[in-house]
């Protein structure tokens, strides 16, 4: 594989740490390490960085003048790419599915989406449920009605050229795991649109790696999420020429620890929040990667990764958290780490 065959601009910093977590460790009675996706830099940073170095890159290679995208109401990556296009002098037009109903003003207004107003993105919302493919296509269309020249970017940013971010991020951890001669057992990650799981195992799978992931669903049952992961980690292992490399046992998810739904929290997101804050310091969000922590603690609990070193993924997303005031600020009274 050789990633500077494909157009990219830099946004991220990196390499981002890979860090050890002795306390949550000590919690959690795993040998846990975080690599720092939260710190990618583009906005307060996250894991979309890596995906849009791709995707923008293909964008300007197209001549585009227009980004355009979709992503829940809260949606880090909608952030994240608003403030790309702003920071390459493009248009940003978003539409925001309304996925889990919340009507309270931080909502819907603070968060990721006073950001995206920031950044200057014209927004549009659409009741959840909406077909968003066909959403796009409305607004690239009005994009292209006005003489613009818009470049779709798919929810999440997540089809082969964004998971290229992630082949490149499966490069980087093996790089530095062997620069420190950490053996590492397993990677975690939450998945939702899938790129980022995708990604990883496709580049771990192209390099021989031999690392198992596991992704931990935010979203879709895990049929439909496993399956949603093989065919995008397919596609990007075909870019990158080697169509063969990803096999099914490869793809692993466990969508146990969704809840009521995407969006929504619950005491053990809760627990997950507040014991990577008190006992590392570290700010998880309340969609995804509280919701992985969420699985990792329960895992753990069940002690299914006794003497494993675990690298988990923070894909960043606390600029979420201040949508969620309302329904976290009682909740934070009561010490549970
Ligand atoms: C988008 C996102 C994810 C999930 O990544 P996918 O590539 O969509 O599966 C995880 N964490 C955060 C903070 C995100 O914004």
């Amino acid at each position: 594989m050789h990633l500077a065959r494909f157009p990219r601009v830099r946004l991220a910093h990196l390499p981002t740490p890979l860090e050890p977590a002795p306390r949550l460790s000590d919690a959690l009675r795993v040998d846990v390490w975080i690599k720092r996706d939260d710190c990618t830099g583009l906005a307060g940073g996250g894991n979309k960085t890596r995906k849009l170095e791709f995707l923008l890159g293909a964008a300007l290679e197209a001549g585009a003048d227009t980004l355009v995208t979709q992503g829940a109401t809260q949606s880090n990556h909608v952030r994240q790419t608003a403030a790309a296009a702003a920071a390459h002098g493009l248009a940003c037009e978003i539409i925001l599915e309304d996925r889990t109903g919340f009507t309270s003003a931080d909502y819907v207004e603070n968060g990721n989406v006073l950001l995206d107003r920031l950044f200057g993105a014209a927004i549009r919302t659409v009741p959840g449920g909406s077909d968003m493919t066909a959403e796009l296509e409305i607004t690239a269309e009005a994009v292209r009605a006005r003489g613009g020249n818009p470049y779709v970017i798919p929810g999440g940013g997540s089809n082969p050229v964004g998971a290229l971010g992630y082949v490149d991020c499966a490069r980087e951890i093996v790089t530095q795991a062997d620069e420190m001669d950490l053996q590492i057992d397993r990677i975690i990650t939450a998945t939702g649109s899938a790129g980022t799981h995708a990604g990883l195992v496709a580049g771990l799978a192209v390099m021989g790696a031999d690392i198992p992931v596991l992704g931990i669903g935010v979203r879709a049952p895990k049929p439909k999420q496993e399956e949603n992961v093989l065919k995008l980690a397919r596609e990007t292992a075909a870019l990158l020429g080697r169509p063969d490399a990803v096999t099914p046992e490869m793809v692993v998810a466990d969508c146990d620890y969704v809840g009521e739904g995407y969006g929504f929290i619950d005491d053990k997101v809760i627990e997950a929040l507040t014991l990577a804050a008190r006992s590392e310091g570290l700010l998880l969000d309340p969609v995804y990667s509280a919701k992985a922590m969420k699985g990792l603690i329960a895992l753990s609990r069940q002690g299914r990764f006794a003497d494993e070193t675990v690298v988990f993924l923070h894909t960043g997303g606390a600029q979420g958290l201040a949508g969620y005031q309302s329904q976290l600020t009682g909740a934070l009274d009561h010490p549970r780490a």
